[in-house]
């Protein structure tokens, strides 16, 4: 996936969301109140059309992936289950790769152009279209692969992950195989002075028209969100983190919103413009799909962390706690990001920062 298309509900104001930020830090969330506004409705709705499966279908990087590990793993004979058909492709390839069934599920809408296009495809016996939840619908069969194209922006957000773990409990056979196997999540500490000035909070120190905005940094602290940005140009201050690890045949659903403690070393001077996450998502032996910022673009991009502009120095140590938890207030298909640092430098505190991010589709 994806980006979908953002839903009415989730269109909220600033307000709202501030009280939701104020919600998640302090009248905090375990055990987890009721869900407010979420609707799945919107949420399948958002893949009914063309343009978000021509913008997956489009990214060659992840379609190749997906292609050349559903290649290497699936054998002449096999049953597959596709959890989030979409348009299909990854049955079609398992389906081309010899499957003797693949059950191809999908809520959308999306699904009644999915059986054309398998009729089309010549494979109208082969590939059966079940429309529903992966995790309610009922096979004939255990399944020997399940294949799912689950991620979205940092992988966590639309939460489809939840889906993808339950129906492999419900239908992959003892020994079966998921595809992807495992995900990582990374957080790489950069300088971009070009993103910082144009899209990050260095945009409101920046002359504005004669005017002087830097109150406006403030504010957007408030309210700061992930978007997701082209850190192609980023410079690394020093080698990433993987904040979090997980298998799919063994991480608990409730384990992908995490909350983790880090050190990364800077290894060269400059300013800190925050943080850009990515995820590693290994396909099978062969295939890993990285969408890290230096490897060709996909269009998941690269989530950014921003900061307000910090000087860090050779030798500095960060140390961070980051946070993934659920959004229970507003959209539960989205996480919100708790991220706390101190810069230490021979062993003294020199700097801290504390945010909170909530996460966009785009
Ligand atoms: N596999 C396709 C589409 C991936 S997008 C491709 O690779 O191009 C994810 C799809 O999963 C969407 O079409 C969405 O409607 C579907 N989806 C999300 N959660 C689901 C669930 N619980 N059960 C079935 N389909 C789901």
């Amino acid at each position: 996936m994806k980006k979908a298309r953002p839903p009415g509900p989730r269109l909220l104001n600033a307000r709202a969301r501030g009280i939701a930020t104020l919600y998640s830090l302090f009248l905090s969330p375990y055990p987890a109140p009721a869900v407010m506004f979420s609707d799945d409705t919107d949420y399948f709705d958002s893949y009914s059309g063309a343009e978000v499966h021509r913008m997956m279908l489009g990214d060659r990087v992840r379609t190749e992936a997906y292609r050349d590990a559903i290649e290497a793993v699936v054998k002449p004979g096999m049953v597959v289950l596709d959890v989030g058909a979409g348009t299909g492709i990854l049955s079609f390839f398992a389906a081309r790769a010899g499957a003797a069934k693949v059950y191809a599920v999908d809520n959308s809408d999306i699904l009644d152009t999915t059986r054309e296009l398998a009729q089309a495809n010549g494979f109208g016996d082969i590939i059966e279209c079940i429309d529903g939840c992966a995790e309610d619908i009922q096979l004939p069969q255990k399944v020997d692969i399940i294949v799912s194209e689950w991620m979205g922006l940092y992988a966590l957000t639309e939460a489809m992950f939840e889906s993808v773990v339950a129906a492999t409990h419900k239908h992959l056979r003892l020994d079966g195989q998921v595809i992807p196997a495992a995900l990582s999540l990374h957080l790489v500490p950069i300088r971009d002075d070009k993103l910082y000035h144009e899209h990050g909070l260095g945009f409101w120190q920046n002359d504005m028209y004669g005017f002087d905005y830097s109150a406006m940094v403030g504010h957007e602290i408030c309210d700061l969100e992930t978007n997701t940005v082209d850190g192609s140009h980023a410079k690394a201050l020093g080698r990433g983190a993987v904040v979090a690890l997980f298998d799919a045949y063994t991480t608990p659903a409730e384990s992908y919103w995490f909350k983790t403690e880090f050190t990364l070393e800077v290894d060269c001077d400059g300013p800190c413009h925050g943080f850009l996450g990515h995820f590693d998502a290994r396909l099978s032996e062969e295939v890993m799909l990285s969408t890290s910022h230096e490897l060709p673009l996909t269009h998941w991009r690269q989530s950014w962390f921003p900061l307000q502009e910090r000087e860090l120095r050779c030798g500095d140590r960060l140390e961070i706690k980051f946070r993934a938890q659920r959004d229970q207030v507003v959209d539960s298909r989205k996480p919100v990001y708790f991220l706390e640092g101190q810069v230490l430098r021979a062993e003294e505190v020199v700097d801290e920062f504390h945010y909170c991010y909530h996460s966009s589709y785009a």
